[in-house]
């Protein structure tokens, strides 16, 4: 019988371990001495193989969450970065070239959207495309495309991707497709499954889980031939070519941006990862009736979650998600004050982050996406009284109450 990725995860460090200690060791050290100078030269030329060398590039406390990350996408390796932006910039920045054209989803998460000016400012030539039709991310493919860039589900709008069409066309073309798989994490969406070259994931959110360690991740599943993408420098070119693509993103993304994770919130995330799978089995559940529940009630006008018949890209969901995941957005009834209503709530943070223990709630228009105009926002759906919910540990009966309670003082007022 093959063992589980449950059971791996959790006896992964103590298989690994010295002493038998059960956790991979918390490695405060910068510096990594090697025995003769040939040594030192070698781990600098090997050093996409992850020799710990300098705390920036990698700690073996990093390497060991980078080994879990890499067995739960089932991928050939993984880049570990302070935080979700990290990640996410650094791929960007470690692959792309100025006069490359990026396509990218119209619905992301409001800080990669600014990211993506940021890239239009760097001569990187980014074209928006709706991602829940393959169609639309073909009709912009150009010879000089080299990334398709989609959210699995976006947040906070739940937009699902057209995973098999696009990862099947950029397939085609040979076209790195690029998948931001926080919303769901790979234990509800393997990205490998629809073939993507790389996944990114914010650690922060369900695999930390406890809202106390920032993180982000990329990995590669093992699914894109790089001999043939111009970009990967001759200096990246080494060894087995199923890393040069990481070996790139460790160089320049990591080491030469430096948005290192430390050692001590590995850890952390790790510890996290440890209960990932119950925590997201009973958020799923949780939000999917609270989701059932709100787009019931009469004071709600929509509802945005993947599980809900009535979702758009209700079908893409059922079929390649083994659940909704957490995140759930609504608005209200014109008329229903949103801030009041959210000020009624007793129970969730009115807070920004996603995937934590805690319920967190955050109006989204004037925060998440607070440097866009309501032109702009209208644009890739975000009305301006759109709340995001996000669904944590508590008891679905005290989230449910709180929801009717708070709807019922701002109905009647
Ligand atoms: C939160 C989030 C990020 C950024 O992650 P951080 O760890 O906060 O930097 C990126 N993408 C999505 C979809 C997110 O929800």
């Amino acid at each position: 019988m093959t063992e589980g990725l449950i059971t791996t995860l959790l006896h992964h460090d103590r298989r690994n371990s010295t002493h038998g200690e059960i956790h991979a060791p918390v490695h405060t050290s910068v510096q990594y001495a090697f025995k003769t100078a040939d040594q030192l030269v070698q781990a600098f030329e090997v050093s996409g193989n992850r020799t710990a060398i300098y705390a920036r590039s990698g700690t073996p406390t990093v390497f060991a969450l980078e080994d879990k990350v890499t067995l739960m996408e089932g991928g050939v390796g993984t880049v570990c970065f302070a935080s979700g932006m990290a990640a996410i910039s650094a791929t960007f920045l470690s692959l792309l070239n100025a006069g490359d054209h990026l396509v990218a989803s119209k619905y992301l998460f409001g800080n990669t959207a600014s990211l993506l000016r940021s890239l239009a400012r760097l001569g990187i030539d980014v074209e928006l495309v709706d991602p829940a039709s393959a169609g639309s991310v073909e009709a912009a493919l150009r010879p000089a495309t080299r990334m398709v860039f989609v959210e699995s589900v976006s947040n906070p709008t739940t937009v699902v991707a057209d995973l098999r069409g696009i990862g099947a066309l950029c397939q085609l073309r040979k076209i790195p497709l690029v998948v931001d798989n926080t919303v769901l994490s790979p234990l509800l969406f393997q990205a490998k499954s629809v073939r993507a070259a790389l996944v990114l994931n914010s650690l922060t959110k369900t695999l930390a889980g406890h809202g106390a360690g920032l993180g982000g991740s990329v990995t590669d599943l093992g699914e894109f031939d790089w001999t043939g993408f111009d970009n990967i420098a001759k200096p990246y070119r080494i060894a087995d070519r199923s890393h040069w693509a990481l070996v790139q993103i460790r160089k320049r993304g990591l080491r030469d941006m430096g948005g290192a994770l430390s050692s001590e919130h590995a850890h952390s995330i790790a510890l996290g990862l440890e209960t990932a799978d119950l925590r997201v089995r009973y958020t799923c559940a949780s939000a999917l009736r609270i989701a059932t529940h709100l787009a019931s009630h009469p004071a709600v006008s929509r509802v945005n979650y993947p599980f809900l018949k009535t979702h758009p890209q209700h079908e893409f969901a059922q079929s390649l998600f083994a659940g909704g995941a957490w995140l759930l957005s609504f608005s209200l009834q014109s008329g229903v004050q949103s801030f009041q209503f959210i000020d009624a709530l007793k129970i969730p943070a009115k807070s920004t982050g996603l995937g934590c223990g805690r319920s967190l709630v955050i109006p989204v228009a004037r925060t998440l996406f607070g440097d866009m105009s309501p032109e702009e926002r209208e644009l890739v759906g975000i009305d301006e009284g759109l709340i995001r919910y996000s669904v944590g540990l508590e008891s679905t009966d005290d989230l449910v109450n709180d929801l009717d309670c708070a709807l019922s003082e701002v109905g009647e007022s």
